[in-house]
């Protein structure tokens, strides 16, 4: 039976895309980001298609457990690192590398069980304010760390960028500055570039890059799309046809009723909506594939269904037919202009409800 609603991933692309970011930072290791499902395309499915980077990095213990349970043995660091003794407990048994951003993280590798030995990642906080130390806590936290039997030597580093998707600010060059002066004299592999900024900042890129949504073949830069930069959409979100009416001048469509037929329409109505993670913030116009042809969205998304201004189409829809709502062919980034949102909410949104298949 053909799910109504299905994300397929292709796993061509995915590979496609990592040996694109492989050119762009041909000196640096590839640490691919699959956190919140791998941005909603699968975790393990994901991880299985992209064997061949160098480290995964997961935001939280049980993503990282996820792919253990799998098989999958490929280097993981825990982007946040653990919280009590007995992640830390979990982390050694799956032998996962730890970002390390807090005094209670330290005190928690102190009491770590004799013989265990991480890999740590040591986190300065260079101006996003969010995880890390600053300044002299991290010089601090630097010798703590090198003191302790359960870390493995030299601490690495490794810090975040908060604004490489506007390299026209004069943020991220601060936050390079103060990651060099914090780290100038340190041994250890470093780590700073996510997609934009490894994208952007070609001395960001270290030894360790951090993409995330460039694999999945989406552009972090506002204005550009993923194929500006040779990249290929990994994700297509597809529905289908299941009703199809004619409307007279005035009728309206959907919940409030607030669109209404300015000519006679044809209108055909596709499954799926925001119990989908198709988001109810689209409005009537935002652009859907009826066919492989565009059409524009006609009255409020609904839990379950949207409405489509199919009038005029070349090819006549009829019940069944395939309607994408993004991906190939239609740019999840134009679709998250149209949903005032980022393209990593609605790939990261969808819900339980689609059937996530690969090929
Ligand atoms: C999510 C995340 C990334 C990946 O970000 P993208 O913008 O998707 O490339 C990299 N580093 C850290 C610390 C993250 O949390």
């Amino acid at each position: 039976m053909t799910p109504l609603v299905s994300a397929s991933i292709d796993s061509g692309a995915l590979r496609h895309n990592l040996s694109v970011i492989r050119q762009w930072a041909p000196n640096s290791r590839v640490m691919a980001v699959i956190k919140a499902n791998a941005y909603g395309h699968g975790l393990v499915a994901v991880a299985r298609a992209l064997e061949s980077a160098d480290a995964f990095a997961v935001a939280r213990v049980d993503e990282g457990l996820t792919l253990r349970a799998a098989g999958i043995d490929t280097a993981t660091v825990l982007l946040e690192g653990v919280f009590d003794s007995e992640q830390l407990d979990a982390a050694a048994a799956a032998d996962f590398e730890l970002v390390v951003h807090t005094h209670e993280q330290i005190e928690l590798l102190r009491a770590a069980a004799a013989g265990t030995r991480f890999k740590v990642w040591l986190k300065l906080d260079s101006g996003m304010n969010r995880l890390g130390f600053k300044g002299s806590a991290f010089a601090d936290a630097h010798a703590a760390l090198s003191a302790l039997g359960s870390v493995q030597l030299p601490v690495n580093l490794f810090t975040h960028l908060a604004c490489a998707d506007e390299p026209e600010l004069p943020a991220t060059a601060e936050q390079l500055a103060r990651f060099d002066e914090a780290t100038r004299f340190l041994p250890g592999e470093r780590s700073i570039a996510n997609s934009a900024g490894m994208l952007s900042f070609s001395d960001a890129q270290a030894d360790w890059v951090r993409p995330g949504l460039l694999l999945y073949g989406v552009s972090p830069i506002a204005g550009a799309i993923g194929a500006d930069y040779g990249l290929k959409p990994v994700m297509t979100l597809r529905s289908h046809v299941i009703a199809i009416k004619d409307l007279a001048v005035g009728e309206q469509v959907g919940y409030g009723g607030r669109w209404r037929a300015a000519r006679p329409t044809r209108l055909a109505v596709a499954a799926v909506g925001y119990g989908d993670g198709y988001p109810r913030s689209l409005g009537a116009g935002a652009p859907v594939l009826v066919n492989g042809e565009r059409a524009g969205l006609a009255g409020s998304v609904s839990m379950d269904m949207i409405g489509i201004d199919v009038t005029g189409l070349k090819r006549e829809p009829k019940l069944g037919d395939p309607v994408v709502l993004w991906g190939e062919g239609l740019p999840v980034e134009e679709i998250a202009v149209w949903a005032e949102a980022i393209p990593y909410e609605l790939l990261c949104g969808i819900s339980q409800r689609v059937a996530v298949s690969q090929r």
